[in-house]
């Protein structure tokens, strides 16, 4: 299987073609390659409706099912990757503790 032409798009930073899908797991959206490989640890599908769904290729779950084709996750192979967010906001230890001023 390989993705339908309708899922294709382009990587912003270094237009490969990629195709969006949404993680079985938990529904975030990823981009992977739009370009099958079987050294992909993802597989991908298109769901009943229309949307590509992906998920990890496991060793407890390592066939890939009719319908569905191995992928690459394009984080791994894109070549013009984001910074790493944690060169510019180093990390915060009081998220989440918003100080309260004291009143009388
Ligand atoms: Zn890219």
């Amino acid at each position: 299987m390989k993705p339908s032409t309708t899922h294709i798009t382009i990587c912003r930073r270094c237009n490969a073609r990629i195709c969006w899908a949404l993680t079985t797991a938990n529904g975030r959206r990823q981009p992977v390659d739009a370009e099958p490989t079987a050294a992909g640890n993802l597989a991908v599908m298109q769901g009943p409706d229309g949307v590509l769904y992906v998920r990890s290729v496991t060793a407890a779950r390592p066939d890939i099912r009719p319908g569905e084709w191995q992928a690459m996750p394009h984080h791994a192979t894109c070549k013009a990757p984001p910074p790493r967010r944690s060169a510019r906001t180093p990390e915060r230890t009081t998220v989440g503790v918003r100080p309260v001023p004291w009143q009388r």
